[in-house]
């Protein structure tokens, strides 16, 4: 059996023209877009293209983009005091501060100083708190957890009952895309194991697994063995193996790798993402349906 192929490349299209064409309508009827600030600390390389991308991808879905790069020399205090101007800024509806900021930043007083109704990211306690509560409280789920799950409903992957297993209990991955997996609503109530570096059999559970959700930074470590056959596989893992020419740039490349043996278990799965072009994008695209949620929010649009 080959797998079907759960791109999140081709789902990504399709919900930034859904985001594009409510942008439209909401301007159209209440003469406003969301507005989103990158804050973008000191020069890192990696930092800068993700912001890059994010503002391209604000750009075309319509949204006021607003780049604020400040020096890595930036103190503490002076973070704060940006971060409280945006938060009183009408015009914004989500402040993105990109990480790592510099060490002699606090970066978890940073984030919570992030007024949690402008939280797109989903990291501010308050928005974890939202999501472990579920339902209507849940305003901000975290980009990728809320991209795995978008994924798994737009491939009609059954979730009512299903057995999930996830692999890593980070704060950003693993333990919200259980907590979501759990709840009783729509592309969750499910029954949610997590394994991590404490479990003592991860073979046997992952075994179990309807739909298994892989976020370890561990090249190759699921074994096609431990897939039940006709499972859904989710591979978080983005893992640099090495380094290779671009046949279009010609440029040198990371070679990518997931945390699932793909070729192998693409044989035994039903459905599976790959690594890359699978969980990858769905994260700025979900920041971007934050971002569209909190202006709705502020309408009473939702
Ligand atoms: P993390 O290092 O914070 O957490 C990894 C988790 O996996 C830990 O909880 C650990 O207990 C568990 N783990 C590690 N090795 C294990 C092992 N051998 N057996 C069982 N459990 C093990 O990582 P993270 O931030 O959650 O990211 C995980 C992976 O997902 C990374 O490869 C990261 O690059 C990738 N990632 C991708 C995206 C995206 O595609 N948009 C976003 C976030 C993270």
């Amino acid at each position: 059996m080959t797998a079907k192929l759960i791109l999140g490349t081709e789902i990504r299209e399709a919900i930034l023209e859904e985001i594009t064409a409510e942008v439209k309508q909401i301007k159209e009827k209440h003469g406003v877009v969301p507005g989103l600030v990158t804050i973008l600390v000191g020069e890192n390389p990696a930092s800068i293209s993700y912001v890059t991308l994010k503002i391209q991808t604000g750009h075309r879905v319509g949204f006021k983009e607003v780049q604020d790069s400040q020096p890595e020399t930036i103190s503490e205090a002076d973070l704060l005091a940006l971060i409280d101007k945006y938060n009183k800024d009408d015009s914004i509806n989500g402040i993105l501060v990109q990480l790592p900021l510099p060490k002699h930043i606090d970066e978890k007083k940073i984030l919570n100083a992030i007024d949690p109704d402008k939280d797109v990211d989903g990291f501010h306690p308050v928005n974890v708190g939202r999501l472990m509560i579920g339902g209507a409280e849940v305003k901000f789920p975290p980009c990728t957890p809320a991209g795995i799950q978008e994924m798994i409903v737009r491939a009609g992957v059954e979730t009512k009952g299903a057995e999930v297993v996830v692999v890593g209990r980070s704060n950003i991955v693993g333990k919200p895309i259980a907590n979501m997996m759990l709840q009783k609503g729509k592309g969750a109530n499910s029954t949610v194991t997590i394994v991590h570096t404490g479990t003592k059999d991860l073979a046997s559970h992952c075994k179990r697994a309807d739909i298994l959700i892989v976020a370890a930074g561990v090249p190759g470590l699921v074994k096609p063995e431990w897939i039940k056959p006709g499972a859904c596989v989710i591979d978080v893992g983005v893992n640099r193996v090495g380094e290779k020419i671009s046949e279009k740039t010609g440029k040198k490349i990371a070679i990518l790798r997931g945390d699932v043996d793909f070729d192998a278990a693409k044989e035994i799965a039903g459905s599976i993402t790959p690594v890359p072009g699978g969980v990858g994008p769905m994260t700025i695209t979900m920041l971007m349906k934050n971002t569209l949620n909190s202006l709705k929010f502020k309408l009473g649009l939702m």
